[in-house]
């Protein structure tokens, strides 16, 4: 059923349910459509398995006693959805055309017609930018307090959080139960964060600031992992190296959104915002994860989430059909 009564914009194979991203929240989806019959297509993206993939051990994620390597779980949530009847596509979508029913997305140059959309595209967080971060990245530098803060080798060890926000504070507060000390580098001489989180991370006995620095260089990429940071004061020049175990970037996230933009109601930073449950305000294209999360930003809650937009979707087409 055409939203805008107009007939549909191509002919031939009609996807049920197309899923836009294949990390936690998508393959979830792509189990719970299977399941319901709905064969629905995971458009990969250039990262399959998104960001858990990229990581060694997840230790948060329920089932696991003894934790689970990243790339392993996502391989078997992608084998669990495709028993079911999900299939894979290694595609990216460019063009999101939900202007009305179907809707159209370009993938690699390739048209494909769904019925309903699920977005689970998640978000990226930003870098520094510095090649050491790049080459120490898994090794001692992370993007995640709440997913790798309790790891054995954080504990005990001088921390760095880089940034000023509200996720820095937080990050520096988590990380105080395992670090010996945890310094709060920041560009300005004031944290950017709420109230409340600024005097909290700061009255914390743990949490050193350290004003008016950017972090250069993270130290040791010849040892292959971190032995500490060069910090340059922004006002004086003047340089020091702080030694630490782990440095945690916290200095902000982009939601992969942008090819919606304009057409799905989303907030200034590009979070999608739901309207009911995970119903978007176009109304056949539901939301899962992290590109819909600004908040926990966790493998087992972009799942729950890939469930949601899941049952939804089946919901959606049931009604239609009736
Ligand atoms: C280093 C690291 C360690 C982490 N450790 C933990 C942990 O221990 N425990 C925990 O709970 N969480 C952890 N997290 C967080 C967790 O990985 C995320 O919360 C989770 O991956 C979010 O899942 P998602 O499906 O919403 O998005 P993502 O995993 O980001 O997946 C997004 C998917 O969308 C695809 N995509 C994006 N744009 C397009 C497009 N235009 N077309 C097609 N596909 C597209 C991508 O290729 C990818 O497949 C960690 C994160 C990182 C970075």
């Amino acid at each position: 059923m055409p939203r805008s009564g107009s007939e549909p914009k191509l002919r031939g194979h009609m996807e049920k349910v197309v899923i836009i991203g294949a990390g936690c929240a998508g393959w979830t989806a792509a189990l719970y459509t299977a399941r319901a019959n709905l064969k629905p297509l995971v458009l990969t993206g250039k990262h399959p398995g998104g960001l858990l993939a990229t990581t060694t051990v997840v230790e948060n994620y329920p089932g696991f006693p003894e934790g689970v390597d990243g790339f392993e779980l996502m391989k078997r949530m992608q084998k669990q959805a495709e028993r079911f009847g999900a299939r894979a596509k290694f595609a990216t979508v460019e063009i999101a055309d939900l202007s009305s029913e179907p809707f159209l997305l370009t993938a690699d140059g390739e048209t494909i017609q769904c019925e309903t959309l699920i977005i689970a595209s998640g978000a990226g967080h930003k870098h520094l930018g510095l090649p050491s971060e790049h080459l120490l990245e898994n090794k001692g530098v992370t993007y995640c307090a709440t997913c790798d803060g309790a790891l054995p080798h954080f504990r005990n060890q001088p921390l760095v959080v880089v940034g000023g926000g509200d996720s820095a504070c937080e990050e520096a507060m988590y990380l105080t139960r395992f670090g010996s000390v945890v310094y709060l580098v920041h560009r300005r001489d004031t944290l950017r964060a709420s109230k409340i989180m600024a005097e909290r991370a700061l009255a914390h006995a743990k949490i050193k600031p350290i004003w008016d620095s950017a972090v250069t260089e993270i130290l040791d990429v010849k040892q292959d992992k971190v032995t500490g940071v060069r910090v340059k004061n922004l006002k004086t020049e003047a340089e020091q190296i702080i030694p630490c175990g782990g440095v945690f970037v916290a200095i902000g996230h982009v939601p992969n959104t942008q090819i919606f933009r304009g057409m799905i109601d989303m907030d200034e930073i590009g979070y999608i915002i739901p309207r009911r449950g995970t119903a978007t305000n176009v109304p056949g294209v539901f939301v899962a994860g992290d590109c819909a999360d600004r908040v926990y930003r966790q493998a087992v809650t972009a799942a729950g989430l890939g469930c949601a937009a899941a049952i939804d979707a089946e919901r959606y087409l049931a009604a239609r059909n009736e």
